[in-house]
């Protein structure tokens, strides 16, 4: 009877994939014990104690209700650091680190400190990225959402990048209007919600628990697209270069829109999937 409890057996009855069971049982086994994820092998016969077991149970029937795993351990890898996720944020996505890796090659081509505007940070994760990576660059982050921000800085807190990092909430940007804050940047980047409202996608996977506010425009999928391209100009310095992430099938109406805003040197960039992902533009420089 007691062998019930051991690692061993709470995996192999788990009815989640085993990788998905183990990543939360790893998690409990941390957190009780502060035990690493190789003891699931090395201590395989150990019982948990009637707390542990109980967390155990509870994670997994939420995870076998949909609950992403993100929220669920509190914590997502994403580019070079490790975010604290909640409900109330995205969930970061692999894809989204081409507009790191994009904004990083940009800021190591300027001879001095770039100034970066994210918009629409979420849990900080572009934002946060490109400043741990670049320890020379200045960030400013918005978010219209209060809830998302508080879970921004604490993010900020935790990667000592306070210092570099400044948040603004506010509607795009709407969000600079505060008179200390700058309002032209060497770099402007964004992951808007680009996802097209009654799109099936948001019905299924973790989107169903994500905030709908950072996934969905609640309508054509573009106007967020639209609304940040369309005022780039005004916001970024001569030469400055913004670039956005798109959904699948919007590469040649993004495009589009950067063109009509007069940006130039459009480029798309594909993720590692090979799907085109992201573009970006430039403003003239005189
Ligand atoms: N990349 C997310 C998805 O398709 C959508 C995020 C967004 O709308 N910016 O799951």
């Amino acid at each position: 009877m007691s062998t019930n409890t051991s690692l061993r057996s709470l995996l192999s009855d788990s009815a989640l994939p085993q990788n998905e069971a183990k990543i939360l049982l790893a998690f409990v086994i941390d957190k009780h014990y502060q035990l690493p994820r190789s003891a699931l092998l090395s201590r395989d016969e150990m019982e948990l104690s009637p707390e542990a077991l109980e967390q155990w149970r509870n994670l997994e029937s939420k995870r076998l209700s949909g609950e992403p795993i993100a929220y669920l351990v509190g914590k997502r890898g994403f580019h070079e650091i490790d975010l604290y996720v909640a409900p109330g944020v995205l969930i970061p996505r692999p894809e989204t680190e081409i507009l790191v890796e994009v904004a990083l090659r940009e800021i190591q081509k300027l001879n001095r400190p770039a100034t970066i505007l994210d918009l629409g940070t979420g849990s900080g994760a572009i934002a946060l990225a490109i400043a741990h990576s670049a320890p020379q660059a200045l960030v400013t982050a918005t978010d219209q959402s209060p809830e998302a921000l508080a879970i921004a800085k604490m993010n900020a807190k935790q990667l000592g990048l306070v210092d570099r990092v400044q948040f603004s909430e506010g509607d795009w940007y709407g969000a600079l209007e505060d008179e200390y804050l700058s309002t032209q940047f060497d770099v402007i980047i964004s992951n808007p919600p680009y996802i097209a409202a009654g799109d099936r996608h948001l019905t299924e996977g973790d989107l169903r628990f994500e905030p709908a506010s950072a996934l969905t425009d609640g309508g054509s999928g573009l106007s967020c697209l639209e609304a940040i391209i369309s005022q780039a100009e005004h916001h970024l310095k001569p030469g400055g270069l913004i670039t956005v992430e798109h959904g699948f099938d919007q590469s040649d109406a993004t495009v589009h829109l950067m063109k009509r805003a007069n940006l130039q040197d459009i480029q798309v960039h594909q993720d590692l999937a090979g799907h085109s992902r992201a573009v970006s533009g430039r403003k003239l420089a005189p």
